[in-house]
This record gives C-alpha cells, structure tokens and sequence, in this order.
C-alpha cells in the first residue's frame, strides 16, 4: 500500500535578551526539517541568509590563478608527468594500464582507500574555475568513470561502486588540477549502506521505491523540482546534506554501470548549470558523488542518486563550512530555502 512521502517541519524558538533590540527580549524562530528516508536533520534561522557569506565567503580569484600557476609545475597530473608518475593497471583490467576516453585519463590512485581507488583527470587541464567544466568535458570524465567501474565490477569482487569529485582545498582535493574519483569495495561506505538499507526498508513497506515516489511526488508539486530529461531528474532536497545541495536521480539505473550515455548527458548537463550558479554566486570549491545500488544485482529499491554540494570559496584564511553541527551531530544548515534555490535553478537548466 503506497503513502506519500511526508515532509516533516518542526518550528522553534530561542529566546533571550538581544543587544541588537537594546537588550529587550528577543525571540529566533528556527525551522529544522528532517529528510524522510534517512531522517538527517537541516535547520535554518532568520538571519541565516545574512550569514552565508560568513560560512562560505567568496572565492578570491587572483589568489586561486596563484595557487594554480604556482601548482603548475612539477603537477603529476599534467601532461609531461602523468604517464610517468602515475600507477598503472595490470592489462587484465585496463589494456595498457590506463583508461582514455576523450580528454579523460582514468589510472590508479597511488594512495589507494578501497580495493577500487581510481583517478579520472584531464591531463591538459592544470585547471578549471567551476563554469569550466562544460558537459563535454564532465561527459568524458563520467564517461571514463563509468567505462572504467564497468571493467573493474567484471574482474574485480566489489559490492559498492561510487563516482565522487572534490574541487579545489576547501571541497578536500589536495591537488589543484581537477579530477574526478572511482571508489568501490567490499566494505560498504557507511552512508551508503544507510541509503541502501532505508531504501530496501521502503520498498518492502511501501511496495514502490522511494526514489522513483520522490520524483513523482516532487514533479507533481513542482516547488522543488529542476529538470527531467533522458530519465535524469533533478531537484533540490527538502532537507539538504550541504550548502546549496541539488540532486539528481535516475530511476531506471540500479547502479553506476547501468548508467547509459543519455543518462551521463543529463548527468552531466545538469552538473554543468549547478557548477555555473556556484561561480556566479562567489563560490569556487564543490563535491559530487554518483552513488549507486549493490553490485550483487539485487534490486533494494535505490538507484542511481547524484548529490552536488558548494563548500566554502578558495580564498586566504577560509573557514571550513562543516563543524561539530555536520561532523558531530549531523545536521546541516539551510542559508536558503530548497524551494528558493529550486525557483533560481529551473530558469538556468
Ligand atoms: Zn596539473
């Protein structure tokens, strides 16, 4: 029996006697919405918005072209190092060791975290503000990814397969030239599992998926829904796990090896305008992950998910966005209503 997704908003106040109303008694409404498969929490507060700028900042862009000039030389995943100085495959997974699709070249990570740790670069790229990662080249690289955990699901024993990017310091990258990661193993990623298993939990309770009702649900009330092509649909979430989050699903693809060329252009169309509004609002540094279902075939009612994060801009003396809030408590905050971001990116898709 099929019930609808309840979005869950809980209000409350915090009062006290503020300086800003000469010392009179003063009361903030917070609103924490909670997600309803994973139950993660996100607040925001009047004033939030103010504080944005606070958190995330704005990217200082002369000091990233220094950091990227300065980077340039010597940088292994520039064209006159990487065949050198990065690892190679054995030819049983990658003929020649190493995976090229377009400008993508997909290799080891050197400092493996699972059984699968893969890089994807473009070697003549040292660097990309974020509205230059056009679909083209972010076709190529999940393209490779993609081609790359095809090959590796078939000889290698994985259970989980992600494809994730962290761009410049802030979003966790330690070298300046963009790439993207494929991560896979036996060891299922915490987060992942959680989605796995409240997925498969929904699907029994429910009998439909809860990713396939979101879309249907979300594409009816069009407050927070993006864009649907190719079945990719994209949305904001009504409780976000990031600063200005968005996120895409695929309903029809169980796993990132499922994910046929269609879907990779929608993916990576929608990437593209997302990356594009960031820069335009100051912001420079960023994380996505394609997660997919279980390698095994079972079918657990979770399919193909992309989420796209902001993290604070690229500029000297930047502050972390992720505190004991996210680290330790995990919640997050909302500068901005889903619903408002949603209404800023249907006219840019
Ligand atoms: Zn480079």
């Amino acid at each position: 029996m099929t019930h609808a997704i309840q979005f869950e908003r809980h209000e409350e106040s915090a009062a006290f006697f503020s300086p800003l109303a000469g010392m009179a008694l003063a009361e903030d409404r917070i609103e924490a919405r909670r997600d309803p498969l994973t139950g993660m929490t996100a607040v925001a507060s009047a004033g939030l918005e103010a504080k944005e700028e606070m958190f995330l900042g704005k990217t200082d862009w002369a000091y990233a072209d220094l950091l990227a000039s300065r980077s340039r030389e010597g940088c292994f995943f520039c064209p006159e190092k990487v065949l050198e100085a990065t690892p190679k495959y054995p030819d049983e997974l990658v003929p020649g060791g190493r995976l090229q699709r377009g400008r993508a070249l997909v290799f080891p990570n050197l400092f493996p975290l699972a059984a699968l740790h893969a890089v994807v670069t473009y070697p003549e790229m040292h660097f990309l503000r974020p509205s230059e990662f056009t679909p083209g080249l972010l076709n190529e690289g999940l393209g490779a990814a993609v081609d790359f955990g095809r090959r590796a699901a078939h000889a290698l024993v994985l259970t989980h397969l992600s494809i994730a990017c962290n761009h410049m310091l802030p979003g966790g990258a330690s070298l300046v030239h963009p790439h993207l990661q494929v991560f896979g193993g036996e060891t299922v990623p915490w987060l992942v599992q959680l989605y796995w298993d409240r997925s498969a939990e929904w699907l029994g309770r429910h009998g439909e998926s809860y990713w396939r009702m979101l879309v249907e649900q979300e594409q009816a009330a069009g407050e927070r829904y993006v864009w649907g092509v190719d079945g990719v649909h994209w949305l904001v979430p009504f409780a976000p796990a990031g600063a200005r989050e968005a996120l895409a699903v695929v309903p029809d693809a169980g796993r990132v090896t499922d994910l046929d060329d269609e879907h990779i252009a929608a993916i990576a169309h929608g990437l593209t305008r997302i990356l594009a509004w960031y820069e335009e609002e100051g912001l420079s540094a960023f994380n996505f992950t394609v997660y997919g279902g279980p390698l095994d075939g079972s079918d657990g009612g979770f399919p193909v998910v992309v989420r796209v994060i902001a993290r604070t801009a690229f500029k000297q003396d930047y502050r972390t966005d992720d505190y004991f809030l996210q680290k330790q408590l995990g919640g997050e905050l909302m500068f901005a209503a889903p619903e408002e971001m949603a209404a800023k990116l249907r006219a840019l898709f």
